[in-house]
């Protein structure tokens, strides 16, 4: 185990590896990685895979576009397939609040030269023939859209990192960090303690515990989140695209020979990782109101992870001005896969270059919350 580092990475999630392989890819030094179970197993390996476009803030969909060039051209970079499915994101709206936001939305996309539609009742009826219609009032629809494999991701960059000479550790939790006049010292395992100037917090749903070993608050809480997964099951010949009920908060995507349907979010914050009765009866519901022949459709299993929710539903990026070194990279709030390529460039560009050239970063960091200048985004109804 080495005792000095350049650059310590707390958390070995899709946002941790990627932060370190594009950190080595610029010569930052030492890079090493810790995480306390294996890699990916928080929130990473639980999501759903969703990337897409059609976001709602100008920064967010900065880091969709970035991120794409990285999904497109994965398996050339990191010679792992990366599952992309180009199948679409199609939003459906059903009052007349949402179809106002889909057109505010809309504007917002085309200005970055987003190939996004509107869609009357009948042309969403002639092209998804199975979608119960009578209260829908239109919706959007952008073929940039789709999902990717989270543990293809995850092991690319993991095998990429590597591959550039960063050093991962599973199985170990850093314990503390101790801090010397204000700036980061090292960071402390059960058994060793490693000396560095730079930490990062990639620690997802843990990201406020890590917080603590510094005295920030960092303000993401853990929210759980059911995903349910039907035995296989044939809808339609057709390409299903990822298809979000907007005012129900519910979406559904074809997985293998099944479909994919999403479950509720939690209210109140917890760890807590299990499924339920009373949730997989809301996700049938959902699904049977949406798409009435998945009446015959059976549930064969289903699973939870946690969301990283920030206070206004964007990341958390960049350093605090309280204890020099100490980055933050978190509360993606349900987008962190998808945008875990543009983080990884973002951060290690922050780290060597003393700011971020890529993205502008400087609306996302954690002073905006003590200044009252948080992010404004009128879709936060959904979150995948
Ligand atoms: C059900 C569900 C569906 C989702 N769907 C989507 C989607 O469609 N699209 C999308 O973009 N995003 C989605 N997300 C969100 C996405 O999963 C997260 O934003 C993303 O995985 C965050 O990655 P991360 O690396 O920051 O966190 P994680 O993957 O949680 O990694 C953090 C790691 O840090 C480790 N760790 C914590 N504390 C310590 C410590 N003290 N020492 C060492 N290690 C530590 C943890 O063990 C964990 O492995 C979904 C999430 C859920 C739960």
């Amino acid at each position: 185990m080495e005792k000095t580092a350049d650059v310590v990475i707390i958390g070995g999630g899709v946002v941790g590896l990627s932060i370190a392989y594009y950190l080595a890819l610029k010569r930052a030094g030492r890079i090493v990685l810790f995480e306390k179970g294996q890699l990916g197993e928080g929130s990473t390996s639980r999501c759903a895979g969703g990337i897409r476009v059609q976001f709602s803030t100008e920064i967010n969909i900065r880091f969709s576009l970035e991120s794409l060039k990285t999904f497109e051209q994965f398996e050339e970079e990191f010679g792992v397939n990366p599952e992309f499915k180009r199948i679409g994101y199609l939003f459906l709206a059903t009052t007349e609040w949402e179809i106002g936001v889909f057109k505010e939305n809309m504007k917002l996309q085309k200005k970055f030269d987003i190939p996004v539609e509107f869609l009357s009742p009948n042309e969403i009826r002639s092209r998804w023939t199975y979608l119960r219609m009578d209260d829908i009032l239109g919706g959007t629809f952008c073929f940039w859209d789709g999902y990717a494999g989270p543990n293809e991701i995850l092991t690319g960059f993991a095998s990429g990192a590597k591959r550039v000479g960063v050093k991962i550790y599973e199985g170990m939790e850093i314990m503390g960090i101790s801090l010397a006049k204000g700036k980061i010292h090292s960071v402390k395992t059960k058994d060793e303690e490693i000396f560095t100037p730079v930490v990062v917090n990639a620690g997802g749903p843990y990201a406020a515990s890590i917080g603590g070993m510094v005295g920030i608050k960092v303000p993401v809480k853990p929210l759980r989140r059911q995903i349910f997964i039907t035995a296989p099951f044939h809808l339609t010949d057709q390409p299903i695209p990822l298809t979000i009920d907007f005012h129900r908060g519910w979406y559904f995507r074809k997985e293998g020979d099944g479909l994919l349907l999403s479950g509720p979010l939690d209210l109140e914050p917890s760890l807590n990782l299990n499924i339920d009765y009373a949730a997989m009866a809301e996700t049938s519901e959902n699904a049977m109101y949406r798409v009435p022949a998945l009446e015959k459709a059976r549930i064969a299993r289903g699973w939870a992870g946690l969301y990283e929710i920030s206070p206004d539903h964007h990341a958390i990026l960049g350093r605090v001005p309280e204890v020099e070194g100490f980055v933050l990279a978190n509360g993606f709030s349900g987008h962190g896969f998808q945008h875990s390529p543009a983080v990884g460039k973002v951060i290690s560009e922050l780290i060597t270059d003393r700011e971020a050239n890529t993205i502008d970063i400087s609306s996302l960091s954690i002073e905006r919350f003590a200044k009252g200048e948080l992010m404004v985004e009128p879709m936060t109804a959904f979150k995948e």
